[in-house]
Protein backbone atom coordinates (compact mmCIF):
# COMPACT_ATOMS: atom_id res chain seq x y z
CA UNK A 1 0.00 0.00 0.00
CA UNK A 2 1.67 3.39 -1.19
CA UNK A 3 -1.64 5.58 0.02
CA UNK A 4 0.46 8.71 0.71
CA UNK A 5 2.79 8.09 -2.22
CA UNK A 6 0.23 7.83 -4.66
CA UNK A 7 -1.47 10.51 -3.15
CA UNK A 8 1.09 13.04 -4.09
CA UNK A 9 1.33 11.71 -7.06
CA UNK A 10 -1.78 12.23 -8.45
CA UNK A 11 -1.71 15.67 -6.61
CA UNK A 12 1.20 16.43 -8.56
CA UNK A 13 2.72 17.73 -5.55
CA UNK A 14 6.42 15.89 -5.08
CA UNK A 15 8.69 17.92 -6.22
CA UNK A 16 6.85 20.04 -4.29
CA UNK A 17 7.65 18.43 -1.21
CA UNK A 18 11.04 17.90 -2.06
CA UNK A 19 11.54 21.66 -0.91
CA UNK A 20 10.30 21.47 2.09
CA UNK A 21 12.13 21.46 5.48
CA UNK A 22 12.92 18.12 6.29
CA UNK A 23 13.01 18.74 10.08
CA UNK A 24 9.30 19.69 10.51
CA UNK A 25 7.28 16.65 12.05
CA UNK A 26 4.79 15.57 8.69
CA UNK A 27 1.96 15.85 10.53
CA UNK A 28 2.21 19.09 11.29
CA UNK A 29 3.19 20.07 8.02
CA UNK A 30 0.69 21.43 5.06
CA UNK A 31 -0.52 18.04 3.15
CA UNK A 32 1.49 18.66 0.14
CA UNK A 33 4.90 18.38 2.22
CA UNK A 34 3.94 14.51 3.42
CA UNK A 35 6.62 13.44 1.72
CA UNK A 36 9.04 11.22 3.58
CA UNK A 37 8.91 8.76 0.23
CA UNK A 38 11.54 10.54 -1.71
CA UNK A 39 15.67 10.58 -0.72
CA UNK A 40 18.19 8.13 0.69
CA UNK A 41 17.00 4.63 0.81
CA UNK A 42 17.35 2.60 4.24
CA UNK A 43 18.93 -0.64 3.87
CA UNK A 44 17.65 -3.05 6.46
CA UNK A 45 18.55 -6.21 8.02
CA UNK A 46 15.80 -8.08 9.88
CA UNK A 47 17.49 -10.01 13.08
CA UNK A 48 14.73 -12.29 14.20
CA UNK A 49 12.94 -14.33 11.25
CA UNK A 50 9.87 -14.57 13.59
CA UNK A 51 5.95 -14.07 13.24
CA UNK A 52 6.77 -9.84 13.77
CA UNK A 53 9.52 -10.13 11.65
CA UNK A 54 7.87 -11.67 8.79
CA UNK A 55 4.85 -8.91 9.25
CA UNK A 56 7.64 -5.84 8.76
CA UNK A 57 9.68 -7.84 6.02
CA UNK A 58 6.46 -8.00 3.74
CA UNK A 59 4.82 -4.57 4.87
CA UNK A 60 9.17 -3.15 3.54
CA UNK A 61 8.06 -4.46 -0.39
CA UNK A 62 5.54 -1.89 -0.43
CA UNK A 63 8.37 0.38 1.24
CA UNK A 64 9.44 3.55 -0.70
CA UNK A 65 12.40 4.49 1.01
CA UNK A 66 13.58 1.23 3.31
CA UNK A 67 14.51 -1.70 1.68
CA UNK A 68 15.42 -4.99 3.66
CA UNK A 69 18.86 -6.20 2.26
CA UNK A 70 19.68 -8.56 4.72
CA UNK A 71 19.02 -11.31 7.16
CA UNK A 72 20.34 -12.26 10.96
CA UNK A 73 18.84 -15.95 11.97
CA UNK A 74 19.79 -18.93 13.86
CA UNK A 75 18.06 -21.17 11.20
CA UNK A 76 19.70 -21.78 8.15
CA UNK A 77 16.60 -23.22 6.35
CA UNK A 78 14.73 -19.23 7.06
CA UNK A 79 17.64 -17.78 6.12
CA UNK A 80 17.76 -19.31 2.19
CA UNK A 81 13.33 -18.75 2.51
CA UNK A 82 13.96 -15.28 2.92
CA UNK A 83 17.06 -14.82 0.55
CA UNK A 84 14.59 -16.48 -2.13
CA UNK A 85 11.70 -14.34 -1.45
CA UNK A 86 13.05 -11.08 -0.61
CA UNK A 87 16.29 -11.38 -3.27
CA UNK A 88 18.72 -11.53 -0.26
CA UNK A 89 22.60 -11.44 -1.34
CA UNK A 90 24.53 -14.28 0.23
CA UNK A 91 26.98 -11.42 1.55
CA UNK A 92 24.44 -10.29 4.18
CA UNK A 93 23.47 -13.18 5.36
CA UNK A 94 24.81 -13.70 9.06
CA UNK A 95 23.77 -15.63 12.07
CA UNK A 96 24.25 -14.79 15.56
CA UNK A 97 27.55 -15.82 16.07
CA UNK A 98 28.64 -13.88 13.45
CA UNK A 99 26.60 -10.89 12.83
CA UNK A 100 29.41 -8.19 14.58
CA UNK A 101 31.14 -8.70 11.07
CA UNK A 102 28.15 -6.52 9.94
CA UNK A 103 30.53 -3.73 10.42
CA UNK A 104 32.98 -4.22 7.34
CA UNK A 105 29.24 -4.93 5.30
CA UNK A 106 28.71 -1.18 3.54
CA UNK A 107 25.58 -2.36 1.85
CA UNK A 108 23.43 -2.44 5.24
CA UNK A 109 22.64 0.80 6.97
CA UNK A 110 20.57 -0.51 9.66
CA UNK A 111 19.72 -3.36 11.75
CA UNK A 112 16.19 -4.03 13.27
CA UNK A 113 15.74 -6.03 15.70
CA UNK A 114 12.83 -8.51 16.10
CA UNK A 115 13.76 -10.94 18.78
CA UNK A 116 12.48 -12.11 22.60
CA UNK A 117 12.24 -8.98 24.62
CA UNK A 118 15.15 -10.02 26.81
CA UNK A 119 17.62 -10.37 24.10
CA UNK A 120 17.27 -6.89 22.72
CA UNK A 121 19.74 -5.21 25.38
CA UNK A 122 22.91 -7.30 24.03
CA UNK A 123 22.07 -7.68 20.30
CA UNK A 124 21.67 -3.25 20.87
CA UNK A 125 24.81 -3.01 21.77
CA UNK A 126 26.57 -5.26 19.62
CA UNK A 127 25.24 -3.92 16.31
CA UNK A 128 25.63 -0.65 17.70
CA UNK A 129 29.64 -0.95 18.01
CA UNK A 130 29.45 -2.43 14.67
CA UNK A 131 28.49 1.34 13.50
CA UNK A 132 25.17 0.59 12.34
CA UNK A 133 21.84 2.32 12.83
CA UNK A 134 19.50 0.16 15.30
CA UNK A 135 16.03 -0.26 15.12
CA UNK A 136 14.52 -2.65 18.16
CA UNK A 137 11.03 -3.81 19.00
CA UNK A 138 9.28 -2.81 21.89
CA UNK A 139 9.90 -3.16 24.84
CA UNK A 140 13.25 -2.04 24.10
CA UNK A 141 14.06 -3.27 27.60
CA UNK A 142 12.98 -5.45 30.30
CA UNK A 143 13.58 -2.66 32.81
CA UNK A 144 14.99 1.00 32.64
CA UNK A 145 18.63 0.28 33.42
CA UNK A 146 19.38 -1.81 30.73
CA UNK A 147 17.36 0.62 28.17
CA UNK A 148 20.08 3.41 29.25
CA UNK A 149 22.86 1.20 28.66
CA UNK A 150 21.47 0.63 25.52
CA UNK A 151 21.16 4.27 24.51
CA UNK A 152 24.41 5.06 26.16
CA UNK A 153 26.24 2.32 23.82
CA UNK A 154 24.41 3.75 20.86
CA UNK A 155 25.53 7.35 21.25
CA UNK A 156 28.98 6.26 22.44
CA UNK A 157 28.74 4.27 18.62
CA UNK A 158 27.63 7.52 17.26
CA UNK A 159 24.65 5.97 15.45
CA UNK A 160 20.90 6.62 16.28
CA UNK A 161 18.48 4.47 17.91
CA UNK A 162 14.62 3.57 17.07
CA UNK A 163 11.99 1.50 18.14
CA UNK A 164 9.32 0.23 16.29
CA UNK A 165 6.47 2.88 17.88
CA UNK A 166 4.08 2.18 14.92
CA UNK A 167 1.52 3.78 16.21
CA UNK A 168 3.16 6.49 16.26
CA UNK A 169 2.84 7.03 12.92
CA UNK A 170 -0.98 6.54 12.86
CA UNK A 171 -3.27 8.81 11.21
CA UNK A 172 -6.12 8.51 13.53
CA UNK A 173 -4.11 8.52 16.39
CA UNK A 174 -2.08 11.61 15.18
CA UNK A 175 -5.24 13.04 14.06
CA UNK A 176 -6.30 12.80 18.27
CA UNK A 177 -3.35 14.34 19.28
CA UNK A 178 -3.67 17.47 16.64
CA UNK A 179 -6.91 18.23 18.50
CA UNK A 180 -5.76 17.40 22.05
CA UNK A 181 -3.10 19.67 21.05
CA UNK A 182 -5.20 22.58 19.74
CA UNK A 183 -7.59 22.45 22.51
CA UNK A 184 -10.62 20.75 20.72
CA UNK A 185 -11.18 18.53 24.17
CA UNK A 186 -10.56 21.52 26.71
CA UNK A 187 -8.61 20.18 29.22
CA UNK A 188 -7.86 16.50 29.53
CA UNK A 189 -9.49 14.82 32.42
CA UNK A 190 -9.09 11.44 31.99
CA UNK A 191 -7.49 8.34 29.76
CA UNK A 192 -8.10 4.54 30.39
CA UNK A 193 -6.58 2.13 28.07
CA UNK A 194 -7.77 -1.36 27.72
CA UNK A 195 -4.86 -3.79 26.25
CA UNK A 196 -4.73 -7.55 26.37
CA UNK A 197 -5.70 -10.95 24.48
CA UNK A 198 -5.85 -14.57 25.52
CA UNK A 199 -2.53 -16.02 24.93
CA UNK A 200 -2.06 -19.86 24.00
CA UNK A 201 0.37 -22.19 23.69
CA UNK A 202 2.14 -22.06 27.59
CA UNK A 203 6.03 -23.27 26.01
CA UNK A 204 5.86 -19.94 24.05
CA UNK A 205 9.02 -17.12 25.04
CA UNK A 206 6.36 -14.63 26.02
CA UNK A 207 6.07 -16.55 29.45
CA UNK A 208 9.56 -17.79 29.88
CA UNK A 209 10.56 -14.70 32.20
CA UNK A 210 13.99 -15.07 31.09
CA UNK A 211 12.98 -14.40 27.53
CA UNK A 212 10.49 -11.72 27.87
CA UNK A 213 11.16 -10.27 31.40
CA UNK A 214 7.59 -10.28 32.26
CA UNK A 215 4.16 -10.78 31.42
CA UNK A 216 1.66 -9.30 29.25
CA UNK A 217 2.57 -5.40 30.86
CA UNK A 218 5.82 -5.99 28.47
CA UNK A 219 3.94 -7.59 25.50
CA UNK A 220 0.48 -5.82 25.50
CA UNK A 221 0.39 -3.41 28.62
CA UNK A 222 3.33 -0.92 26.92
CA UNK A 223 0.42 -0.39 24.47
CA UNK A 224 -1.59 1.44 27.23
CA UNK A 225 1.58 2.80 28.99
CA UNK A 226 2.80 4.73 25.97
CA UNK A 227 -0.69 5.29 24.64
CA UNK A 228 -1.70 7.35 28.33
CA UNK A 229 1.67 9.53 27.43
CA UNK A 230 1.05 10.43 23.90
CA UNK A 231 -2.72 10.65 24.22
CA UNK A 232 -2.80 12.91 27.74
CA UNK A 233 0.69 14.61 26.71
CA UNK A 234 2.05 14.69 29.77
CA UNK A 235 4.37 12.53 31.87
CA UNK A 236 2.94 10.52 35.14
CA UNK A 237 3.79 11.55 38.34
CA UNK A 238 2.43 8.52 40.34
CA UNK A 239 1.26 5.12 39.66
CA UNK A 240 -0.84 2.99 41.77
CA UNK A 241 -1.23 -0.73 40.15
CA UNK A 242 -2.89 -4.27 41.30
CA UNK A 243 -2.34 -7.68 39.81
CA UNK A 244 -4.65 -10.92 39.58
CA UNK A 245 -3.76 -14.04 38.46
CA UNK A 246 -6.69 -17.15 37.55
CA UNK A 247 -3.84 -19.65 36.51
CA UNK A 248 -0.59 -19.79 38.25
CA UNK A 249 0.62 -22.30 36.50
CA UNK A 250 0.42 -21.03 32.87
CA UNK A 251 1.43 -17.65 34.63
CA UNK A 252 4.68 -18.33 36.43
CA UNK A 253 6.34 -16.05 38.93
CA UNK A 254 7.76 -12.94 37.08
CA UNK A 255 5.02 -13.52 34.45
CA UNK A 256 2.07 -11.18 35.09
CA UNK A 257 -1.27 -12.35 33.95
CA UNK A 258 -3.75 -9.54 34.52
CA UNK A 259 -2.66 -5.96 35.88
CA UNK A 260 -4.88 -3.09 36.27
CA UNK A 261 -2.87 0.09 36.66
CA UNK A 262 -3.78 4.13 37.13
CA UNK A 263 -1.56 7.27 36.67
CA UNK A 264 -1.59 10.97 37.93
CA UNK A 265 -0.41 13.58 36.16
CA UNK A 266 0.91 17.04 36.71
CA UNK A 267 -2.07 18.75 35.41
CA UNK A 268 -4.40 16.66 37.49
CA UNK A 269 -5.46 14.48 34.74
CA UNK A 270 -5.89 10.39 35.70
CA UNK A 271 -5.61 7.56 33.89
CA UNK A 272 -6.87 3.84 34.50
CA UNK A 273 -5.62 1.03 32.33
CA UNK A 274 -5.96 -2.55 32.58
CA UNK A 275 -3.01 -4.86 30.64
CA UNK A 276 -3.89 -8.35 30.19
CA UNK A 277 -2.99 -12.41 28.60
CA UNK A 278 -6.75 -13.26 29.57
CA UNK A 279 -9.14 -11.39 28.27
CA UNK A 280 -10.15 -10.99 24.50
CA UNK A 281 -11.34 -7.68 23.02
CA UNK A 282 -9.18 -5.19 24.75
CA UNK A 283 -7.75 -2.82 22.30
CA UNK A 284 -9.44 0.49 23.56
CA UNK A 285 -8.45 4.01 24.35
CA UNK A 286 -10.40 6.96 25.58
CA UNK A 287 -9.46 10.30 25.83
CA UNK A 288 -11.49 12.75 27.89
CA UNK A 289 -11.64 16.91 28.37
CA UNK A 290 -13.41 19.28 29.71
CA UNK A 291 -14.67 19.86 26.27
CA UNK A 292 -15.03 16.51 24.42
CA UNK A 293 -13.70 13.24 24.00
CA UNK A 294 -12.00 10.73 21.47
CA UNK A 295 -12.91 6.76 21.45
CA UNK A 296 -10.86 4.49 19.49
CA UNK A 297 -11.23 0.58 19.23
CA UNK A 298 -9.57 -1.00 17.95
CA UNK A 299 -6.71 1.23 19.14
CA UNK A 300 -3.41 -0.40 18.77
CA UNK A 301 -4.02 -3.57 16.63
CA UNK A 302 -2.53 -3.52 13.04
CA UNK A 303 -5.49 -1.81 11.79
CA UNK A 304 -7.51 -0.13 10.75
CA UNK A 305 -7.88 1.44 13.41
CA UNK A 306 -11.38 3.10 14.15
CA UNK A 307 -12.54 5.62 16.23
CA UNK A 308 -14.50 8.90 16.72
CA UNK A 309 -14.39 12.49 19.01
CA UNK A 310 -17.60 14.12 20.19
CA UNK A 311 -17.30 15.94 16.61
CA UNK A 312 -17.79 12.97 14.84
CA UNK A 313 -16.07 10.07 13.20
CA UNK A 314 -12.01 9.42 12.39
CA UNK A 315 -11.90 9.86 8.81
CA UNK A 316 -7.92 9.69 8.38
CA UNK A 317 -6.74 7.04 5.87
CA UNK A 318 -5.92 3.51 6.82
CA UNK A 319 -2.18 2.91 6.71
CA UNK A 320 -0.40 -0.33 6.47
CA UNK A 321 2.03 0.77 9.90
CA UNK A 322 4.95 -1.15 9.13
CA UNK A 323 5.35 -0.19 5.67
CA UNK A 324 4.58 3.57 6.77
CA UNK A 325 6.95 3.19 9.84
CA UNK A 326 9.73 2.41 7.80
CA UNK A 327 9.34 5.32 5.13
CA UNK A 328 9.10 7.26 8.16
CA UNK A 329 12.40 5.77 9.63
CA UNK A 330 14.51 6.08 6.79
CA UNK A 331 13.31 10.33 7.22
CA UNK A 332 14.08 10.44 10.40
CA UNK A 333 17.45 8.49 10.17
CA UNK A 334 18.56 10.35 7.08
CA UNK A 335 16.62 13.34 6.84
CA UNK A 336 16.73 14.36 10.69
CA UNK A 337 12.88 14.34 10.56
CA UNK A 338 11.28 14.71 13.99
CA UNK A 339 8.21 12.60 14.02
CA UNK A 340 5.01 14.29 15.99
CA UNK A 341 5.77 11.83 19.41
CA UNK A 342 9.60 10.70 19.56
CA UNK A 343 10.61 6.88 18.74
CA UNK A 344 13.83 7.37 20.24
CA UNK A 345 15.60 5.08 22.96
CA UNK A 346 14.40 7.86 25.60
CA UNK A 347 10.86 7.70 24.47
CA UNK A 348 11.18 3.55 25.11
CA UNK A 349 12.79 4.71 28.32
CA UNK A 350 10.59 7.07 29.54
CA UNK A 351 7.86 3.47 28.92
CA UNK A 352 10.45 1.19 30.27
CA UNK A 353 10.52 3.72 34.12
CA UNK A 354 6.76 3.67 34.05
CA UNK A 355 6.58 -0.18 33.77
CA UNK A 356 9.14 -0.28 36.58
CA UNK A 357 7.26 1.63 38.82
CA UNK A 358 4.23 -0.31 37.90
CA UNK A 359 5.92 -3.49 39.01
CA UNK A 360 6.79 -2.08 42.30
CA UNK A 361 3.22 -0.75 42.54
CA UNK A 362 2.19 -3.99 42.16
CA UNK A 363 4.24 -5.78 44.26
CA UNK A 364 4.18 -3.70 47.41
CA UNK A 365 0.92 -2.40 46.77
CA UNK A 366 1.97 1.53 47.37
CA UNK A 367 1.22 4.20 45.45
CA UNK A 368 5.03 5.45 43.51
CA UNK A 369 5.81 8.66 42.86
CA UNK A 370 7.96 8.83 39.55
CA UNK A 371 10.41 11.36 37.61
CA UNK A 372 10.42 10.79 33.91
P1 LIG B 1 8.41 -14.74 17.47
O1 LIG B 1 8.54 -15.80 18.49
O2 LIG B 1 7.41 -14.93 16.39
O3 LIG B 1 9.81 -14.45 16.77
C1 LIG B 1 10.98 -14.31 17.53
C2 LIG B 1 12.17 -14.66 16.66
O4 LIG B 1 13.36 -14.58 17.45
C3 LIG B 1 12.10 -16.09 16.10
O5 LIG B 1 12.45 -16.08 14.74
C4 LIG B 1 13.14 -16.84 16.91
O6 LIG B 1 13.73 -17.91 16.18
C5 LIG B 1 14.14 -15.74 17.20
N1 LIG B 1 15.00 -16.00 18.34
C6 LIG B 1 16.31 -15.70 18.39
N2 LIG B 1 16.84 -16.12 19.54
C7 LIG B 1 15.86 -16.69 20.24
C8 LIG B 1 15.81 -17.32 21.51
N3 LIG B 1 16.89 -17.42 22.30
N4 LIG B 1 14.61 -17.81 21.93
C9 LIG B 1 13.51 -17.69 21.18
N5 LIG B 1 13.52 -17.11 19.95
C10 LIG B 1 14.68 -16.62 19.49
O7 LIG B 1 8.11 -13.39 18.26
P2 LIG B 1 7.53 -12.04 17.65
O8 LIG B 1 6.07 -12.00 17.85
O9 LIG B 1 8.06 -11.86 16.29
O10 LIG B 1 8.16 -10.95 18.66
C11 LIG B 1 9.51 -10.51 18.54
C12 LIG B 1 9.63 -9.10 19.11
O11 LIG B 1 8.78 -8.23 18.37
C13 LIG B 1 9.22 -8.94 20.57
O12 LIG B 1 10.05 -8.01 21.21
C14 LIG B 1 7.81 -8.41 20.48
O13 LIG B 1 7.42 -7.66 21.61
C15 LIG B 1 7.90 -7.55 19.25
N6 LIG B 1 6.60 -7.38 18.57
C16 LIG B 1 6.20 -6.14 18.23
C17 LIG B 1 4.99 -5.96 17.60
C18 LIG B 1 4.54 -4.60 17.19
O14 LIG B 1 3.39 -4.44 16.77
N7 LIG B 1 5.40 -3.60 17.24
C19 LIG B 1 4.17 -7.06 17.32
C20 LIG B 1 4.63 -8.33 17.66
C21 LIG B 1 5.84 -8.49 18.29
Amino acid sequence: MNTRRDFLKKAGLASLALQLAPVLSWADRPVAAKAVNEGRVLRVAIMGLGSYGTRVAEAMLSCTRAKLVGVISGTPSKITDWQSRYGIPEKNCYNYENFDAIKDNPDIDAVYIITPNALHHDQVIRVAKAGKHVICEKPMAINAKKGQEMADACKAANVQLLVGYRMHFEPKTLEVIRKRKAGDFGKITFFQGLCGFTIGDPTQWRLNKQLSGGGSMMDIGIYAVNGARYMVGEEPVWVTAQETKTDPVKFREGIDETIQFQFGFPSGAVASCLSTYHMNYLDKFFLNGEKGYAEMQPSTGYGPIIGHTNAGELTQPVTNHQTVQMDEMAAILFDGMQPVVPIDGQEAIRDLKVIDAIYLAAKTGKKIGISI
